[in-house]
């Protein structure tokens, strides 16, 4: 362990949570009932609060900051930018922003060679979908019931995931649809092939029962992540494809979590050598220092907005100090090769590892995901696969999922924990000696979790 910081002030962390306590309104919380701690600092792959503790960050964040915390390079592009120009309205030519566009357009796949800025992933959602309704002249819009894609209206409608309940408005225009997952399969199949196969049977059953001609959008994250990082089987995403050509549907594939770098390529889709018509991102880009996300956009549905204009905005699309994150970012990434140390990653530490802790716990049913993304699926007994809490469960205080990541934080792990997984989606630049804290963490908090198991 490196040595905790000198940030130790129990006082000072006690005000800091205080001032938090008073006027701080939190996402997706019952707000008297949470406890949020109060963080001094952060580095790298760690951060720390006032009482001296130090936690390996497995979460990244809400998986963003995928090349850690406080990297000196983009901290001091951002303060550049500050002293030179720190904000500019987006109607104007501005040299960060097109550069930032520019180094974006060269890394998304095919011809997404247009940028349009958002402030984070849902605007970007959102403004995928109008592009997309504008550019068909059709309303409806396909989304898969396992997902995630935002807290705004469109975006949670999308969203396929228990989130969207407490705010679904009869959504304007939505249908969700099953993706593939082989481990909980909607369709019964017994192995990936099948599974592929018939998930792609039941979207085209489900385009021609909603009527092709009304329908301007498949969405899909390229590997789901939220809802569980399923990596979808090979030929899944080209037959979606091609069902979105046959039928004249944009394809939007959202990368907010699994682009830039996280997955051991620049985009998830990479993996799988398919072009979407739009492409969203955010987090990851500039790993979240300064809030930017943007829609990368075909030559196709660009040209719809040549001689049109596009009936779309923000107040701070493409702003100058995000954009120097970006540029910034985008550069450590290229110089330090982050991308290929999160695929190395991956093969070597997290894969590997985490499969060896899934041998030796019960309350692990599976293991699945790639580069610096991973989740583990907890389950009450392995061949009933039942999970270690139900469906829609959160990390209440009393559940066994909460019991876990109390576990994990008192082995100085910051764990993602949704419903019955856990994710280990650390900094895709960890060193291999964090990566093997990380699992070691892990492994003495599963033992926790396994107390909880049929085999207990
Ligand atoms: N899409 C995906 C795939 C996401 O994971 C998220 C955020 N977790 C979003 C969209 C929404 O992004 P934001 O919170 O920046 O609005």
């Amino acid at each position: 362990m490196t040595p905790l910081t000198p940030h130790a002030d129990p006082r000072t962390g006690a005000a800091v949570k205080a001032a938090d306590r008073a006027h701080v309104f939190h996402s997706w919380s019952a707000q008297g009932l949470i406890d949020p701690l109060a963080v001094a600092g952060a580095e790298g792959a760690y951060f720390w609060d006032y009482d001296g503790n130090r936690y390996l960050d497995f979460a990244s964040g809400l998986v963003y900051t995928n090349i850690g915390y406080q990297h000196p390079k983009v901290v001091a592009a951002i303060q550049e930018q500050a002293g030179k120009l720190a904000t500019f309205a987006p109607a104007f030519a501005v040299d960060v922003r097109s550069e930032a566009a520019r180094l974006i357009a060269e890394r998304t796949p095919g011809d997404l060679d247009k940028i349009f800025f958002t402030n984070g992933g849902a605007e970007a959602v959102e403004n995928a979908i109008r592009m997309a309704r504008l550019h068909t002249g059709r309303t409806k819009v396909l989304s898969a019931y396992r997902s995630y894609h935002g807290a705004t209206s469109t975006a949670i409608n999308l969203t396929g995931d228990p989130r969207r309940w407490a705010s679904d408005t009869a959504s304007a225009g939505v249908v969700h649809f099953w993706g593939p997952f082989a481990y909980r399969s909607p369709f019964y199949s017994a192995d990936e092939t099948e599974e592929c196969e018939r998930a792609l049977a039941h979207l085209e059953d489900t385009i021609a029962f909603e009527g092709p001609g009304t329908i301007a959008a498949i969405i899909l994250e390229s590997i789901p992540g939220t809802a569980g990082i399923m990596v979808p089987p090979p030929g899944y995403l080209a037959g979606v494809r091609e069902l979105c050509d046959r039928y004249g549907i944009v394809f939007v594939l959202d990368e907010v979590m699994a682009g830039f770098g996280r997955t051991g390529e620049w985009f998830a889709v990479d993996h799988f050598d398919v072009v979407p018509d739009l492409l969203t991102f955010a987090k990851g880009v500039n790993s979240g220092y300064v809030p930017l996300g943007g829609v990368a956009i075909s030559a196709e549905i660009a040209a719809t907005f040549d001689k049109r204009p596009y009936p779309g905005g923000l107040t701070y699309s493409g702003h100058p100090l995000a954009c120097a994150a970006a540029v910034a970012t985008i550069e450590v990434m290229e110089e330090e090769k982050v991308v290929e140390q999160a695929a190395r990653l991956g093969e070597r530490i997290l894969g590997p590892g985490l499969r060896e802790l899934a041998e030796r716990h019960p309350s692990v049913g599976e293991v699945r995901g790639l580069g610096a993304f991973w989740a583990l699926e907890l389950v009450r007994d392995r061949e009933t696969r039942e999970p270690l809490v139900p469906y829609n469960a959160t990390g209440e205080a009393g559940t066994p999922m909460a019991a876990f990541a109390a576990a994990c934080k008192k082995n100085g792990l910051w764990p993602f924990v949704n419903m019955n997984r856990t994710h280990a989606v650390p900094a895709c630049n960890i060193t291999e000696a964090e990566a093997k804290e990380g699992l070691a963490a892990l492994d003495a908090a599963l033992s926790v979790a396994d107390e909880h198991t049929t085999a207990a």
